[in-house]
C-alpha cells in the first residue's frame, strides 16, 4: 500500500519501530540527526535509507515542518555516508519518493542512496 503523503505521522511505521529499536536493522550510520541502514530489499550492489530521527511523513512533510538545524543535520548525513561508503568518486544516486504516484510504502521520510554499479536512467519507462 502506498503512503498518502498528506497524512499525520503514524507512529507504528516500520521504520519508527527501527528507530525505537523494536525491530532490528542493519545500521551502518547513525548520529544526533539520522540513522542509515541497509534496504531489505536492496534494488542495487549498494542500497541504503537513511532516515531522520523525528516524526515526518515525507520530504515535503520535513521540507515544511522541520527547523533549520534539523534539515542541515539530516542532509548532512546523507553525504557523510555516500563519503563513508566512498561512492563519492565512483558516483551515486538519491531518491525520495513522496506519496502515492512516486510508490512510498513507509510514512516515515527516507532517502534512498543507490551504488555500487552503473545505475542506468534515471527512470525506467
Ligand atoms: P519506498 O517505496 O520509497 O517507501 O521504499 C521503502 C523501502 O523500505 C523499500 O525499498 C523496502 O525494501 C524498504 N524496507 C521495508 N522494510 C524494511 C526493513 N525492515 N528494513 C530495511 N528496509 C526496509
Amino acid at each position: 500500500m502506498t503512503v498518502d503523503a498528506t497524512s499525520a505521522y503514524d507512529d507504528q511505521n516500520i521504520f519508527a519501530k527501527i528507530l525505537r529499536g523494536e525491530i532490528p536493522c542493519d545500521t551502518i550510520y547513525e548520529d544526533d540527526h539520522a540513522l542509515a541502514f541497509r534496504d531489505i530489499n536492496p534494488q542495487a550492489p549498494i542500497h541504503v535509507l537513511v532516515i531522520p530521527k523525528g516524526a515526518f511523513v515525507s520530504w515535503d512533510d520535513f521540507s515544511a515542518k522541520a527547523d533549520d538545524a534539523t534539515i542541515a543535520g539530516f542532509i548532512r548525513a546523507v553525504g557523510e555516508v555516500g563519503r563513508m561508503l566512498g561512492l563519492v568518486e565512483p558516483g551515486y544516486r538519491l531518491l525520495a519518493n513522496i506519496g502515492h504516484d512516486a510508490h512510498q510504502e513507509v510514512a516515515h521520510l527516507h532517502v534512498h542512496l543507490f551504488g555500487g554499479a552503473k545505475l542506468g536512467p534515471m527512470l525506467a519507462r
